[in-house]
Order: C-alpha cells, then structure tokens, then sequence
C-alpha cells in the first residue's frame, strides 16, 4: 500500500465505488456526514419506515382486527419475522423468532436451560464480554443462590483485546453447566470459531449459547448445522430496526418442546392461545420463549429491513464488508502511522466481524473531534474508536474521507481543544 500512491487517493476510493454494488439510495443518509456508527444503532431505510407506516395504517383502520388481518397481521408476526430472519443465522423458520431484547432473551434462555446440579453448576463467560449479559447471569446465578465469584468463570484475554479460544476450551471442564460467547467481540472485533467451540463443548456434555450483537447481518452463520443450543441478538445494530426495536433468538430443534423458564400467553401454541386456560401448552418452537404481547411497532420497521437484507444476500454483504474493512486498515496504516495509532482489531479475515477498532491514548477527545467534522464514530473507553464501514450504505469515499479527517485532527492537533473524557452516552 504504502509504495503505491494511487490507493491512497481519493480517485481510487471512487473506483472501488462504481465497482461495487450498493443499497445507499434506500436509506435516509445525512448530506455532508460520514456514519460509522451503524454497528452501535443502523441508519432508516426507506423500506423500513414504510413497514412502520403500514402497521400504524392498520391500527388506523382496523383497530383491533390488526391482529388477524391487514397488510401485516401481528398475531403470528413475531413468527413471520422470525423465519425471515433465517437466512442471516442458519436456522430453521421455527427455531427462530423475533422477540425480546439482548438482555431479556438471556433471562429467558438460562431461565430455561440453566439447571446446576451436582458439580456441574458453572457458567463460563469472558472478561471481554458486554457487561449487560455478565449482568443477567450474574443476577440468574443469585435467583438459584449462587455466588456469582465462585460459578461463573470469566475467561481472560492476554491482550486485553482478545480471547483465545484454547483458553475458553480448557475453561470447559466437567463442572460447567452452560457457555456463553459472543459472537464478535463488541470492542476489539474479533469473530470467535463458533462452530469449533460448539464442538468442543459438546464433546463435554456442556450447552453452548452465543450472543449474535455484533455478527447478525454483517457475516453469515450456520446455527443449525454447526449445532449451537441457543443463540440471540438484536436488531438495531446492522439489522438497521430501529431504537430499541425488538431483538431475536434462536432455540435449536432438539430442544424444541421444553417448557420456557419464562412463560406468557405468548408463549402458547398459537391454535390453543384463545382457549385461555390456566395450564400453558407452550409453543413446540422457539415461539416458546416468548411471554406477553409483542411490541408491533417497535418490531415493523424490521419487516422492510430484512427484505434490503434479503435482496443483498448475506454473502454478498460479508464479502463488501471484509473489502471495507481491509481498505480502511490499508489507509489507517498508510495515513496514520506516524500518530500513536494502534489497530486493536485482529487482521485475518476469519478472525474479524464488521467494524475496525481504532486505538489511540487520545480516543476521547478525538472521537469529539471527529464528530464536529459530522463523522460519527463511536467511543469505547478507555481508548477505542470503532469505525464500522457499512456493506449496505457505507462508501469508499467516505471511508477514504474520514481517514483524512482523522489525520487532519492529529496534524493540526485539533482534538487538543476538547476534554479528555467520554459523554454520557458514548
Ligand atoms: C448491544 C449489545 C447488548 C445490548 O443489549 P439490549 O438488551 O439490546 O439493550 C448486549 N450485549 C451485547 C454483546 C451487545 O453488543
């Protein structure tokens, strides 16, 4: 990269463009700013406000009579999305569905298939994981009267960036009821071997769960196949639903039949839901795991969402994605290697998700910087400025531009003029 010139320039970055395929004109794109901060909360589409609109339009006219009839009914909705959602993680239409967020879909899968008994009582986690899921298996290991310091085992990182996956393997020992991974690690973007580590955990009788935050929509997965228990995610990251919009998860077949820890009405076999009767006969589905009313309009947008998805191909995506995420390492090495950066992310395309990990002693400040130059990158104490070019959105040029508008900070030392501290929301 370095000895030829012309892949640092702009004219370049416009090739790769008109070489490349795009869904730029479907989303709602602020002229004049760069966004890199699609894998923190995804842009609206057009497709996705229209799918929005039209469960507003049936509420509208229909009122009640949403639920069984017009341009989406919501009774069997969640199922409906669930099964769209298939192509993206590698599952079977009735293993998925679309419920929930992160946080309350790991309260119901350990609800459900965390049972400690005898010595096998341990949850095995890393110390790199988002601290909302250490949250609920902390707070399910106390609703079984365990002490969090003594049954779940937090795998170490020798970098602080990383995990070996030797190092979860040897965590797997005959005492361990239950692994819980993410997918790609929310700060360094390291993609873990799910399929590998399922294996492994398998071969020692232990369930194996992962969180899908930062995988879903930016690489392909084969859930099924490679055999992974249970599994979920959202859809405001690059699933591009919305704030707040309703997640996912998935329960593998095998499964299929067991009582959810946390039950509702909505949990029911749907033919036997409006009997009302005080014994549940849940769902044989992963429609199990759901418990009340599902949150229409916060899920609606996503019906649009996944047709762009479905139409790209997750494929095609992951492939644009690796091309965006090589070329902006390619610059920062090229550009900023003269100003105290580091690449936290790791390099092998089998090794990194969607987005690249800056590292600077300085990030704070020069993510405020960043941002009254309208690129909006996110912040990750203490000193991580995560860039996610986006397949579906995201161009070369801005890519390109906003590697200048990083050097331009440094050159002229520009983010010396904020404070060295995140916001409240970073
Ligand atoms: C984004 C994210 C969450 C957020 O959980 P919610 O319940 O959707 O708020 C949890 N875990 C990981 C790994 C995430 O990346």
């Amino acid at each position: 990269m370095k000895s030829d010139t012309f892949l640092q320039t702009k004219e370049y970055a416009q090739q790769l463009d008109r070489g490349s395929w795009t869904f730029r004109e479907e989303f709602y794109i602020k002229e004049g700013t760069y966004y890199m901060d699609g894998n923190s909360l995804g842009l609206l589409s057009k497709r996705a406000e229209k799918t929005l609109l039209l469960s507003l339009d049936d509420w509208k006219n229909l009122g009640i009579d949403g639920w069984t009839s017009g341009h989406q009914p919501w009774f069997d909705f969640s199922e409906k999305l669930g099964a769209l959602t298939t192509p993206l993680i590698g599952a079977k239409p009735e293993e998925t569905i679309v419920t929930g967020s992160i946080t309350t879909n790991i309260h119901q899968l350990f609800a459900t298939f965390y049972k400690p008994e005898g010595k096998r009582t341990k949850i095995v986690a890393d110390e790199l994981d988002f601290p909302s899921d250490i949250y609920a298996i902390k707070s399910q290991l106390q609703l079984h009267g365990l002490d969090p310091n003594e049954h779940l085992i937090l795998v170490k990182s020798h970098d602080s960036r990383t995990i070996n996956e030797a190092d979860i393997i040897s965590a797997m020992t005959d005492e361990v009821a239950i692994v819980w991974l993410p997918s790609v690690l929310y700060r360094s973007g390291q993609l873990l071997d799910m399929e590998l580590l399922t294996q492994e955990a398998h071969k020692r009788n232990i369930l194996i769960g992962f969180d899908l935050a930062h995988s879903i929509g930016a690489l392909p997965h084969s859930l099924h196949d490679w055999d992974v228990d249970f599994a979920v995610w959202c859809n405001y990251k690059y699933l591009n639903s919305g704030p707040g919009g309703v997640g996912g998860l998935f329960v593998h077949k095998r499964h299929h039949g067991k009582a959810p820890g946390l039950a509702g009405w909505f949990s029911s076999n749907k033919e036997k839901q409006f009997d009302l009767e005080l014994d549940l006969t849940h769902a044989h589905s992963a429609g199990a795991f759901q418990t009340g009313t599902p949150h229409i309009l916060s899920t609606a947008p996503l019906l649009g969402s996944l047709e762009i998805f479905a139409e790209a191909g997750i494929e095609n995506i992951r492939k644009k994605s690796l091309e965006m995420t090589e070329y902006m390492m390619n610059l920062i090495e090229a550009e900023l290697s003269d100003f105290g950066f580091d690449i936290g992310n790791p390099g092998e395309n089998e090794h990194r998700g969607g987005h690249v990990c800056l590292e600077h002693r300085e990030a704070a400040r020069i993510c405020k910087a960043l941002k009254d130059h309208q690129v909006i990158p996110d912040f990750r104490a203490p000193n991580v400025i995560r860039l996610a070019p986006i397949a579906l959105y995201t161009t070369f040029e801005e890519i390109w531009e906003t590697i200048q508008i990083i050097k331009r900070i440094m050159v002229n030392e520009e983010y010396k003029n904020y404070e060295n501290a995140r916001n409240v929301v970073a």
